[in-house]
């Protein structure tokens, strides 16, 4: 018997706490704001952008989408973050990917103020993460922690394995288990046997970027299965990381796609945002 870890519930009591938070700052004078930095014409990321839009204004918080053009410079892209930090009314900052050829997201996420980097892109805020001190946290790998919470999953001595080592999710999310004493292994394109490792595991991140590459193969029985991937179909629906029919019947827990790890990144954004706002008034706390 396999559960279904959905996000959906976790993510909308998320989005109206932190419309309350917004009403909250908006009486105060402080209405909360979230600026996006577009640089590429690419549809699967004008989706996401639109959605992260029409969150943020139904939760009161205002969202601005800097759409700079697929063929801006980085010195371009750097100067619109560099402004964003500069002004009071922007609380959040987010750097949408994919970027222009020859811009290196790391590089221009370092002209985020960490007090603005809601979506944890800053290196600086990845360095405070892994050395354990207050920074935010990727909203996807704070989203995978958040939903494994949400539906009881322990973590303290657990074996988590986690397929993918990028700086927005797979080390994040490294980070932020072994905080919770999770013994965690990184796995990426260079593991030897990853069938072998993913076995092993008691919780098993797939944040891969490749569809369906989880199979039953991967999975021992009783394990708890987060699918990060987010994988356009050509149909315009979207597919995981993890093959859910060949696994569901065998794995303990997993989560949808849709409807499990991306509506609560969503919802954690907008609360990023809310403390981010709070802060900038001297109420708030990280
Ligand atoms: P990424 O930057 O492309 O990183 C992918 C990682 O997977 C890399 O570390 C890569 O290893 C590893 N990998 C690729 N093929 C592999 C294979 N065959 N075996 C083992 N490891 C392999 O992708 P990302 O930005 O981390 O995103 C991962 C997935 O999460 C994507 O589907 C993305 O759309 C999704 N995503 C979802 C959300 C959400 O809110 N749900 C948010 C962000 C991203 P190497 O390092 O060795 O190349």
């Amino acid at each position: 018997m396999t559960a279904t870890l959905s996000g959906k519930d976790l993510a909308a009591g998320i989005r109206a706490d932190v419309a309350a938070q917004a009403a909250e700052l908006t009486a105060a004078g402080t209405p909360p704001g979230l600026a996006v930095v577009v640089a590429t014409a690419d549809e699967s990321s004008a989706w996401y952008v639109r959605s992260i839009a029409r969150a943020a204004e139904k939760t009161g918080i205002a969202c601005s989408v800097v759409d700079l053009g697929a063929a801006a410079t980085p010195e371009r892209i750097r100067a619109a973050l560099d402004a964003l930090s500069e002004d009071p009314a922007v609380h959040g900052i987010i750097l949408q990917t994919p970027l222009p050829a020859g811009a290196v997201f790391e590089d221009l996420a370092a002209s985020i103020d960490p007090a603005n980097d809601v979506d944890g892109a800053n290196p600086l805020s990845l360095g405070r993460l892994a050395a354990g001190l207050p920074a935010f946290a990727p909203a996807t790998a704070q989203a995978v922690l958040v939903l494994l919470d949400h539906h009881g999953v322990s973590l303290a001595g657990a074996h988590a394995v986690v397929v993918g080592r990028s700086n927005v999710v797979g080390k994040p999310t490294a980070h932020l288990l072994l905080q919770r004493d999770a013994t965690v292994t990184v796995c990426h394109r260079r593991t030897k046997d990853l069938a072998e490792v993913t076995r092993t595991a008691d919780v098993l991140v797939a944040a891969v970027g490749r569809p369906e590459l989880i199979t039953a193969e991967h999975v021992a029985e009783d394990v708890v299965v987060v699918d990060v991937g987010t994988n356009p179909t050509a149909d315009g629906g979207l597919v995981g990381d993890v093959d859910a029919g060949s696994v569901t019947g065998r794995v303990a827990g997993l989560t949808p796609v849709p409807g499990g790890v991306g509506p609560v990144t969503t919802a954690l954004l907008l609360q990023h945002t809310v403390q981010a706002a709070a802060r900038s008034t001297g109420r708030g706390t990280r």
